[in-house]
């Protein structure tokens, strides 16, 4: 039997180390102690890693409900991993050290276990593409207003051998569907014609790539293969500003892959023109083809999405309409953090066969709930303040000094202040670009009226009441 070399434990540690905190913050804190905490290491057998757990219910659990995306997890750390088996270990077991086999390992009699060589060694010349995700496809992906166009967008190249647009650039805030989206797209092209060559992967993986083959003096078959592509999709591309060699070479490579008739598919977290940190020229040669950005959900995407989600779980738990209309008023930021409430109320009902009920879902999400009712915007302040007072919602950003539009702009950087943790400058910029001083000045004029003015004091009771929701 092989006893892993040192280096080899210790990268395979770190990797657990990266995937452990990634699960930490896709699924929250809660999720993440009920169910992976108790996750130990045990090593690696053959291309898959193995993991152990206390118990069985927690095997099957995670394995149920965890197990594929820890392995879509790990093999965006390490694409050499394909793999990942549970174990049930009963005392919980210790990472081994060099040179020492965990007990769980040598019970199970594993004779294969990678050296630490064909790990670092491999990587370079296996697939650069990323790992795509069996569940993000376009038939799992509900569509409404905010998403439709994006959607549209991204069957039309999957469909298409001509090319509709090029590139086709994608942008959202956090958790809206861009990834979703991308894998799609591969997942789409791949089924029709599985000879074109889909690349996917992220900006970040570009870059270390880019990076490794300068470093292994290798540019040459950097360049060949990222150029043989017939679909390019780079995820997160706002993670390339900065960096100017390989700015220059992703510059280089979408050049010859457009001029080739290659499809480009592109996502950020912004749009074209807000990408800073990237050179002028590469900018607006991203928006040349299509730019189709993903709205912020609504009540009716955030509902129809639970309710496809939670047919997928009917077989184990039913989830009434009430606790899914529920959710869909009160996480409202992103699609991922709606999934991961479901996952945790599911979760609780099956671990302690409670009923799935109102009281119940507040009850579990009571951490993620408070989180929420915090997190009012400074443009949610505007609008209601300006609704509030009858003024229009650019008049919180105009220079206008007049009272009528001047007063209820006060108020609005006064409850930014109080409901939002933004600084006083950071406040400034919101309201048209406004010194920090004019803040403080509007924060302390308000006060007094508080104090002085009853109407006053209870047009802000009355607005922040509203603004909690
Ligand atoms: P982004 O890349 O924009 O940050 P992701 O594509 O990773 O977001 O989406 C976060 C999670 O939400 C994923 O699990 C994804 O499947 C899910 N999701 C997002 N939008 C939708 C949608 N419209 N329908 C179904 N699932 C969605
Ligand atoms: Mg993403």
């Amino acid at each position: 039997m092989n006893v892993r070399p040192k280096s080899a434990t210790f990268d395979l540690e770190q990797q657990w180390a990266l995937v452990k905190s990634q699960l930490r913050s896709e699924y929250g804190d809660t999720a993440y102690k009920s169910w992976l905490a108790s996750l130990v290491l045990e090593g690696l057998e053959g291309d898959r890693v193995r993991l152990s757990v206390p118990t069985r219910f927690l095997r099957d659990w995670i394995a149920s409900h965890y197990a594929d995306r820890i392995k879509v997890l790990w093999r965006r750390t390490n694409p050499l991993v394909d793999g990942v088996a549970l174990t049930v270990a009963p005392s919980p077991s210790r990472p081994p050290k060099s040179g020492e086999v965990s007990p769980a390992l040598s019970e199970d009699a594993i004779t294969e276990i990678a050296p630490s060589a064909s790990v670092a060694e491999v990587a370079p010349t296996a697939e650069v593409s990323g790992p795509l995700d069996p569940r993000c496809t376009f038939d799992s992906f509900v569509v409404g207003k905010p998403n439709e166009l994006a959607f549209a967008a991204a069957k039309r190249v999957a469909e298409l051998d001509r090319l509709p647009f090029n590139p086709l650039f994608i942008y959202g805030g956090v958790g809206l569907g861009k990834t979703h989206l991308m894998h799609a797209i591969a997942w789409e092209i791949q089924r029709r014609d599985p000879q074109r060559k889909v690349v996917y992967l992220s900006a970040e993986k570009f870059m270390y790539q880019f990076i490794r083959a300068l470093r292994f003096k290798d540019t040459m078959s950097f360049k060949e293969m990222f150029r043989s592509v017939d679909v390019l999709m780079v995820d997160d591309v706002q993670f390339i500003g900065g960096k100017e060699s390989t700015q220059e070479e992703f510059f280089h490579t979408f050049n010859a892959l457009i001029d080739r008739g290659r499809q480009i598919v592109i996502s950020s977290d912004r749009s074209p023109a807000e990408l800073s940190g990237l050179e002028e020229r590469i900018r607006s040669r991203l928006g040349w083809g299509l730019v189709v950005d993903i709205h912020p959900t609504t009540y009716e995407l955030r509902l129809g999405i639970l309710q496809s989600k939670a047919e997928a779980h009917a077989a184990h738990a039913r989830v009434p309409d009430r606790v899914l209309e529920f959710l869909a008023h009160r996480i409202t930021s992103n699609v991922r953090e709606l999934e991961g409430a479901l996952n945790r109320i599911v979760a609780q009902a099956t671990l302690v066969g409670r009923a799935i009920t109102l009281e119940m879902a507040q009850d579990v999400l009571q951490d993620l709930l408070r989180a929420h009712e915090r997190r009012i915007t400074i443009e949610e302040i505007q609008r209601k303040v300006a609704e509030h007072y009858g003024i229009k919602l650019t008049d919180m950003h105009s220079s206008r000094r007049a009272r009528v539009v001047a007063r209820p702009r006060q108020v609005a950087m006064y409850l930014a202040k109080q409901l939002t943790p933004r600084s006083l400058p950071e406040i400034g910029r919101r309201f048209g670009g406004r010194d920090h001083t004019t803040v403080m000045h509007a924060i302390k004029k308000i006060e007094e009226l508080r104090a002085a003015d009853s109407v006053m004091s209870e047009d802000i009771e009355l607005l922040r009441r509203q603004l909690h929701g």
